[in-house]
Order: C-alpha cells, then sequence, then structure tokens
C-alpha cells in the first residue's frame, strides 16, 4: 500500500514555503500531507523559549519585516504581531559604531557634529569613480570608498563568505544602504514586526487544519515518491537528486550561545564584529520579545563554516558558478511535470521570509487551478 494514499500532494518541508503551500492547498480542499525530517516545525525560522525565559531563534536572528502587504495580511491569520524596530551596530578599532551606515556613523567618524550636506560632500570625495561595479568590493567602493569599505565591509564579507569581496558578484551586496540622515533603523521596510507568540506558534496554527496530516523526523528521498501525488519540495535539490550532478556549494553556521546575568548585554539587539574575532555577530534575542524576564539574557554569536555533510546549508553561494551548478539540478526537476519546488533551498536563493511567503502563495494558487477540480 502506499503510503500516500488518500492524498492529493505531499509537501517536503514544514518551513514558510512547505507550510503555506500546504495551508492553502488544504483550504482549497486538497489533502496535504506535509514530511518534515526536523523533529519540528518552521524550518530555518523555529524558535523556542531557552532555559533563562528567552525566546531565541535556532538557526539565527529573524527579522520579519516587508513591503508587501498582502503577505502581512495572509500571515496576520495566524498570528498577532510584536512591531519592533531592527537596530544594529558594529564594533571596528575597539569602539562601537552605529551601523548601517548614516549621519550618526559620519559623526563619530569626524569626532564632531555634522550635517547631512557635510557628509554628502565627503562621500563624493571618497566615493571611487567606477562606472559599472560587477564585483562586490567595487560596488560598496563605489559607493562609500575606501575607508568605509575596509572598516564595516571588507572583513564581514571575506567572514561570512570565506572568499574576499572582490571574488563575489555586485549583486550579493545589493544596495548598500547609506544614509545622511540621522535614521539608525537597521532596515527600510514599512511593515517591521516578530509574531507575537514566536514563529513556532505560527506555524502550529498555519498546518492546523483537518486535511492536513504532519510527519515530523521523517526525511524524504525519491525512492519513496509514488504515483498519483503531486509533490511540492521545498528541501535542497542536490540532495533530492542524491548528489548525481555534485553537491551545491553553501555556506552553514555554527551557533555558540551564553547566558549573562545582565540584561540588556549589549547596546544593540544586533552588532557586527566585521574586524575582530571568528564570529561575525552577536545577537541578544530578548530585544525582539514583548515582555522579555528582568536581569537575564542570551547572547548568541555566529560563526560561518563551510557546509560539510550533516550541517544545515543555511547561505547558497552567490557565485555565477554556484548559479550554473544550479540550473542543471533546476532543468532535471523541471522535466517532472508532477515536481513543484520553491523556497531558499528548493530555488537555491537567500531569500527572506517575506519572499517565500509571497512565492508559496503564487505558486499555491497555480496548483489549486491546475489540481482542483472546478
Ligand atoms: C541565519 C539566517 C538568518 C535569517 N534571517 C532572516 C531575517 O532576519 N529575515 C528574513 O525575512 N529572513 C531571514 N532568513 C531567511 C529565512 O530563514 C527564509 O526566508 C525562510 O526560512 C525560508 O523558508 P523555506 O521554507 O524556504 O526554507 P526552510 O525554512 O529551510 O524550510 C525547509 C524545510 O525543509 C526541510 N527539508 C529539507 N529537505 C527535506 C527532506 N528531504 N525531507 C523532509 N524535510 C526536508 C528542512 O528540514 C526545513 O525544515 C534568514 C536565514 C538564515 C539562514
Amino acid at each position: 500500500m502506499s503510503w500516500h494514499r488518500g492524498t492529493d500532494v505531499v509537501v517536503v518541508g514544514a518551513g514558510f514555503a512547505g507550510a503555506v503551500v500546504a495551508e492553502r492547498l488544504a483550504t482549497a480542499g486538497l489533502t496535504v500531507r506535509v514530511l518534515e525530517k526536523r523533529d519540528h516545525l518552521a524550518g530555518m525560522a523555529h524558535d523556542a523559549v531557552d532555559a533563562s525565559g528567552i525566546r531565541v531563534q535556532t538557526y539565527g536572528p529573524h527579522y520579519f519585516r516587508t513591503s508587501a502587504q498582502h503577505v502581512v495580511d495572509y500571515l496576520s491569520r495566524f498570528t498577532a504581531w510584536h512591531p519592533v524596530e531592527y537596530r544594529a551596530a558594529a564594533w571596528a578599532e575597539g569602539r562601537l559604531w552605529p551601523f548601517p551606515i548614516s549621519l550618526e556613523t559620519f559623526e563619530a567618524l569626524a569626532g564632531k557634529e555634522a550635517t547631512s550636506h557635510e557628509f554628502e560632500r565627503w562621500l563624493s570625495a571618497e566615493r571611487v569613480p567606477i562606472a559599472s561595479p560587477t564585483t562586490s568590493e567595487e560596488l560598496v567602493l563605489s559607493t562609500v570608498g575606501r575607508r568605509l569599505y575596509e572598516l564595516f565591509y571588507a572583513g564581514y564579507t571575506s567572514k561570512q563568505w570565506a572568499r574576499p569581496a572582490s571574488e563575489l558578484p555586485a549583486s550579493l551586496a545589493g544596495r548598500i544602504p547609506v544614509r545622511t540622515t540621522r535614521d539608525r533603523r537597521y532596515l527600510v521596510e514599512p511593515f517591521q514586526a516578530v509574531p507575537v507568540d514566536g514563529y513556532t506558534r505560527l506555524f502550529e496554527r498555519l498546518l492546523d487544519h483537518p486535511r492536513i496530516t504532519v510527519e515530523l523526523g521523517r526525511a524524504f528521498r525519491l525512492d519513496d515518491r509514488r504515483a498519483g501525488a503531486h509533490l511540492v519540495y521545498t528541501g535542497p535539490l542536490d540532495a533530492l537528486y542524491d548528489y548525481r550532478l555534485g553537491a551545491l556549494p553553501w555556506r552553514s553556521v555554527r551557533w555558540e550561545r551564553e547566558t549573562v546575568y545582565r540584561a540588556p548585554a549589549q547596546a544593540e539587539m544586533q552588532v557586527n564584529y566585521p574586524n575582530d574575532h571568528a564570529y561575525t555577530r552577536v545577537l541578544e534575542p530578548r530585544w525582539l520579545m514583548p515582555s522579555p524576564p528582568a536581569g537575564v539574557s542570551t547572547l548568541v554569536r555566529e560563526y560561518p563554516v563551510d557546509w560539510a555533510p550533516g550541517l544545515e546549508p543555511y547561505y547558497a553561494l552567490p557565485t555565477l558558478e554556484a548559479r550554473a551548478h544550479y540550473a542543471r539540478y533546476r532543468a532535471l526537476a523541471e522535466a517532472d511535470s508532477e515536481l513543484t519546488v520553491l523556497g531558499r533551498l528548493g530555488r537555491y536563493t537567500n531569500y527572506n521570509m517575506d519572499q517565500v511567503t509571497a512565492q508559496a502563495l503564487e505558486v499555491a494558487a497555480a496548483l489549486v487551478a491546475r489540481l482542483c477540480p472546478r
């Protein structure tokens, strides 16, 4: 007997991609079976309250933010929100700097109060004229100049990706935020908030549907597949195809946690260490809680490491070679009309949570149109 008898769709993965697709399909009348290899829901967004009463995000800080109102409207059916204005700082040259770069960063550099106009003049003298930056280094140099590149970007990038910014594409750096005002926000999207009861609770509510069955601790392999149910896959494509075209390059992370009996324990919820230590940043999750316990905090240090079998794939490598390698796996998947691939792993792209949610809503709408009898 097939293990998915009576199932219309098998969804592999219970992160944002899998859970949102499962909920949409079940609500449209399909019977859905979700298989998750971990022993918990929520994928990378999983969180849990630790022994000190601090809700810690298991796989690193997850700052939900978006400009997409339809994503907020959809997720708000499953959670209320705790608004947070995310803030960060950077530790370099023995002191703390306002980060991302703003007028306050410039004042710290200049050692005196300054105006936006003075900062703009200084920036235009500093910027390295590069007409069409192709590398990450060129992009940053052409945006902020060498002094700020070396202070905040060069070291961080090479720790994060284990290669210098001169070997990474400009697309990696994206838009370098430089504010000539006193705007100290870490992120600029209009909606910035975390689920009030945590991400895990949001996923419990998403998947609480009579037509959804969830199996935790169940690693799906292609051999498990039987005819009859459409497959929605949100894991890595190289693993799905048993690495037959070679393993895709990923970066992974090692986390170190420390309980401290002072709170808050650092100046901002996130402090970056571009040039000191082997870790890239130190997070203090209590800043994201509506009512954190008094007098205690948990600090989390992020150490980027190369991916190896047995480690979690965290970040897709933003190089042209890696994308070309992925495209060969993608071609295999596209030849299979009963397979739908999405999410950060399946698409080998470092999406944010709102982007994955939007993608899942789109994919689910297309599947409903195809699979649901009218
Ligand atoms: C360190 C870090 C920090 C981040 N910070 C932010 C942030 O601040 N803000 C933001 O918006 N986004 C952030 N993100 C991105 C965010 O984590 C993703 O957008 C989101 O989790 C993607 O959801 P997903 O479902 O695509 O992938 P995942 O959450 O990875 O879910 C995929 C699931 O599939 C399961 N799976 C894989 N293979 C199999 C298999 N063969 N069988 C069964 N199950 C399988 C996995 O165990 C996993 O649970 C961050 C990501 C990382 C790595």
